[in-house]
């Protein structure tokens, strides 16, 4: 068990030995007086729409523009990749305000920029984010080598920030609010390197328990923190230096995406090695369901569709539906057609699925695949492609524009994750009329009324969940879509409850106003 009790030692400020204290004003200071609404400093290492490989990106683009909406406005700090600096580029606005010559082995510029609506501070470090492709991985889809100190240095960039170690900028925010293990650290250098500085409160958010960023205890001297800050009331974990752990440690408030999800990482089960530490801060701990840009994702508006719909005339849907089939390949047909957008992974049960699709094919539901992932996931399902191919169709890779037109032209999205934190897709496809077939877990059991006898009745019912959490449950719930979607009028009135369902972010952005 992890005490929560912060170390006594960390009373004098340690010397950041690896980030050189060089910082030179760029001649232009950034004009940003605090302005009369609270002011949110968010570090995140993806956001919507510049860089994205999850749903971790969706939120921190859009929570930002649904906090205004309340009076809060949100600044995000976001590593510069080469997509993400080529937009700030493209800004005339966008400017450097900060110049470092050493920060974690290279030259960094911090910009300041507004994209996209979002008002940005950009770390411009060429040698830890100036490469192609995935934020995490290598073009052979390992894990960049230097992960733990990349993710620091922008972790250390939000703490001193936060705790105005540049007075030049005039910039002090009343929160600052971190996601995932990337960005964990910054609470931790604000805890061991802010003492006698502005304190924000701190509020992390874990988006997914099984990421925690856990490196090798040799990491830890190139971090620039005090030698004792490797303790079990520390980074130490497990051995390891454990990044999430700590950031969750010296946080104030600690959030995750659904109230089931705050609950499951709490148990033994679901708490991944954390459960303990989590149960110690359960009083800190709350659970905050995800919303939609419901701006984006709108099927009165998507120029993904091939044709835009509302809730008033669904029987347009048929023309999206026959748009998803031709780009799949697959003959027209009236049977239900049943789509997945997922990472091809263990977590989204997609070994599960491939388990579960001959008997959903004997049941003459059609299945396309959007994903990628697991090489042996993808290769079985290629084969259950050929195995099947009027009935199963696959498109690896990632594709945002198919991932809408799919939304709008499927009957139903199947989401069977083992363990789904709040999981976004099936609030995408309450919009679209794409019924939900899922599992109850985490965020999927807190965002879906299961179409039982008493909820279709009552004309509530939004998704269908699966008995349990197996091949077995998922062939059991498509039997119970079938029965479902013979009944035209009950299908409708399903996917009209489900389009009425407010999966905007105007409730939750409310929740974590209350919260800063
Ligand atoms: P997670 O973040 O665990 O992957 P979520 O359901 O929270 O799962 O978010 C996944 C996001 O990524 C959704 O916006 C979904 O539409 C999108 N997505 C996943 N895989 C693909 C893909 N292959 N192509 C396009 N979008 C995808």
């Amino acid at each position: 068990m992890v005490s929560t009790t912060a170390p006594t030692k960390a009373t004098q400020v340690t010397k950041v030995t690896n980030t050189e204290k060089t910082a030179k004003p760029v001649t232009k200071k950034v004009k940003k007086t605090k302005p009369a609404v609270p002011e949110i400093l968010a570090v995140a290492s993806e956001i919507y729409p510049l860089v994205k490989t999850g749903g971790l990106a969706d939120v921190v683009g859009a929570l930002p523009l649904a906090l205004q909406a309340c009076a809060v406005h949100v600044t995000t700090l976001v590593p510069g990749y080469p997509r993400v600096m080529s937009a700030v580029r493209a800004q005339p606005e966008s400017k450097v305000i900060l110049a470092m010559t050493h920060f974690f082995g290279g030259s960094v510029q911090l910009w300041s920029a507004q994209v996209a609506g979002m008002d940005l501070f950009v770390l411009d470090a060429p040698h830890l984010f100036e490469r192609e492709g995935n934020p995490y991985l290598n073009a052979n889809g390992q894990d960049w080598h230097d992960n733990p100190i990349r993710f620091a240095a922008l972790s250390l960039m939000g703490a001193q920030l936060a705790w105005g170690e540049y007075p030049e900028l005039n910039y002090q925010p009343d929160a600052m609010h971190v996601h995932d293990w990337q960005t964990a650290l910054a609470p931790v250098y604000l805890h061991y390197l802010g003492k006698g500085k502005h304190r924000p409160k701190t509020i992390i958010t874990i988006h997914n328990l099984a990421f925690q960023g856990q490196f090798p205890a040799g990491i830890f001297s190139q971090l620039g923190l005090p030698a004792w800050a490797f303790s079990t009331e520390g980074l130490e974990y497990y051995g390891c230096v454990g990044f999430l752990k700590a950031g969750i440690l010296f946080s104030d408030e600690i959030t995750t995406v659904s109230p089931s999800y705050a609950h499951e990482i709490t148990t033994v089960n679901g708490g991944m090695g954390m459960d303990g530490l989590l149960r110690a801060l359960h009083g800190r701990l709350s659970g905050i369901v995800n919303g939609i840009d419901t701006d984006v994702w709108n099927p009165a508006t998507d120029s993904s569709l091939a044709q835009t719909y509302d809730v008033s005339d669904l029987q347009k849907r048929a023309v999206n539906k026959h748009a998803v089939e031709a780009h799949f390949g697959i003959a027209h047909s009236d049977a239900p057609l049943l789509c997945v957008v997922s990472r091809l992974t263990w977590q989204k049960g997609m070994d599960l699925l491939v388990s579960a699709i001959d008997a959903i094919v004997a049941k003459n539901v059609r299945v396309v695949i959007l994903g990628s992932g697991d090489a042996g996931l993808e290769a079985t399902l290629y084969a259950k492609q050929h195995q099947h191919p009027t009935h199963v169709a696959i498109h690896t890779g990632y594709d945002e524009s198919l991932s809408h037109l799919m939304q709008g032209g499927c009957d139903a999205i199947l989401i069977p994750s083992r363990f789904e934190p709040c999981g976004l897709t099936q609030l995408y496809g309450l919009r679209y009329g794409c019924v939900p077939v899922i599992t109850r877990v985490g965020g999927l059991n807190d965002t879906l009324i299961d179409a039982n006898l008493a909820a279709v009745n009552a004309g509530v019912a939004t998704g269908i969940a699966c008995h349990e959490i197996t091949a077995d449950g998922i062939i059991h719930a498509v039997e119970r879509l079938v029965q479902l979607y013979a009944q035209p009028k009950v299908w409708q009135a399903m996917q009209t409850a489900g389009m009425n369902t407010d999966v905007s972010w105007v409730n939750s952005a409310q929740l974590y106003k209350q919260l800063y």
